[in-house]
């Protein structure tokens, strides 16, 4: 019988340093530094030593949003503040326009439907980049309350042409709704210069922090469609309440104050490291692990040019199942990488590559990789995976 004592729970095997490796598209690994943060005492959360921390946090993620929009701050996951933007924009019978390009998309049609609203969607294959003159034509044809976009689909690895779709929705009274949970401070974003009207995020991908804290920033457009007359968004996730209390240097409700010190770290070793660079590093060490995947024989995922930097998806090769591969790299390394949970499932493996992480951190992927597939009759020559991800990297690797 198993006891408590020998179940495998969660201090086995994370307590041995290296021994387990949390290489999923979210949560990601949280840098020492960051851990250290959360661990400090915890502040009232209407007292001047917080509210200089969520002032701070402000600061140093606008630069990251691109935007001189206010932050919001809500204890929430990702998920959580794609829910908080519909509440606050669409009444029960506003027709929504979700673009869809994956798993997330459909999350996104799913919450607006609970919430009433009236959602259409416009479908892209899984895998294939969004054409803007689709969404052109959508918003054309129809007055949309929101026209709804997942800038990174965390499912397929495919990036969405957010400036071109900006423009589209520029002269359009639609707002542009977009989830970059697993975008955000890993690929670029330039919310005022883009035209995108509420972003919304969460802590646990790119920013480096433990999942808990999620984010919106939101355009003087959509204070306009919140602001509407008549109009009562919900209670916890009311934007409007949200603002008047930043407004004061607070949160409206208990914020998670250990979370946001966690913010406030991984935002300094964002800019200490420079953000272009942090970017940079994402698309680098992304392009090198996607090459040096291909060369241990798994496929390329996704077609064109806008594939993502923070999640590297690798179609997996007839007869092997994703599922499996990903099992062994844990029960053989401790290694934790993604399959997928929808209609991927087994013929994908998903691998972050976001937040705290260096060429030695894909390197050592492709060396596990390397040995589990060879075990399940996909050999590769030695350090076939290595080889080619250092070629990407070039000089300076
Ligand atoms: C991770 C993720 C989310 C949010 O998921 P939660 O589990 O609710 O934090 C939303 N959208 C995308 C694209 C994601 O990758």
């Amino acid at each position: 019988m198993l006891n408590v004592v020998d179940a495998p729970t969660f201090s086995t095997r994370i307590e041995m340093p290296g021994a387990y490796r949390l290489r999923l598209p979210g949560p990601t690994e949280v840098p020492e530094r960051v851990r250290q943060a959360i661990a400090r005492p915890v502040l009232n959360h209407r007292g001047p030593e917080f509210k200089a921390g969520l002032a701070r946090a402000e600061t140093l993620i606008q630069p990251v949003l691109g935007t001189a929009n206010r932050v919001l701050f809500f204890a929430a996951t990702g998920t959580g503040m794609m829910e908080a933007a519909l509440v606050n924009v669409a009444a029960p019978g506003d027709p929504l326009l979700v673009v869809s390009h994956g798993q997330f998309g459909e999350r996104f049609a799913a919450i607006g439907r609970s919430l009433g609203a009236e959602v259409e969607m416009l479908e892209f294959p899984w895998g294939e980049p969004i054409d803007p003159a689709a969404i052109a034509e959508r918003v054309r044809a129809k007055a949309y309350r929101a026209v709804m976009l997942t800038h990174n689909e965390s499912s397929t690895g495919v990036v969405a042409p957010l400036p071109a779709i900006g423009r589209i929705l520029a002269d359009n009274p639609a707002l542009l709704v977009v989830d970059s949970v697993s975008g955000l401070a890993g690929i670029a974003m330039r919310q005022d210069e883009w035209g995108a009207d509420i972003v919304v995020s969460a802590s646990q991908k790119a920013l480096m922090c433990p999942p808990g804290l999620g984010l919106a920033s939101v355009s003087e457009k959509a204070w306009r469609v919140i602001r509407r007359d008549g109009w009562a968004p919900g209670f916890y996730w009311s934007f409007t309440r949200s603002l008047a209390s930043i407004e004061k240097g607070e949160t409206p409700f208990t914020a998670p104050v250990g979370l946001v010190a966690g913010l406030v770290e991984a935002l300094e070793m964002i800019h200490a490291e420079g953000l272009a660079r942090v970017l940079e590093r994402h698309r680098r060490l992304s392009s090198a692990l996607r090459e040096g995947g291909v060369a241990l024989g798994l496929e390329r995922f996704g077609l064109g040019r806008d594939l993502s930097a923070t999640v590297v998806v690798f179609g997996v090769p007839e007869g092997l199942d994703g599922a499996a591969i990903v099992r062994a790299m844990y029960e053989r390394y401790g290694t934790v990488i993604a399959g997928a949970r929808n209609r991927l499932a087994g013929r994908v493996i998903r691998i972050g590559t976001m937040g705290a992480f260096d060429a030695g951190t894909i390197l050592q992927d492709l060396v596990q990789l390397e040995a589990v597939l060879g075990g399940m009759g996909l050999p590769a020559a030695r350090g076939a995976g290595v080889a080619a991800a250092s070629a990407c990297l070039g000089e300076g690797a």
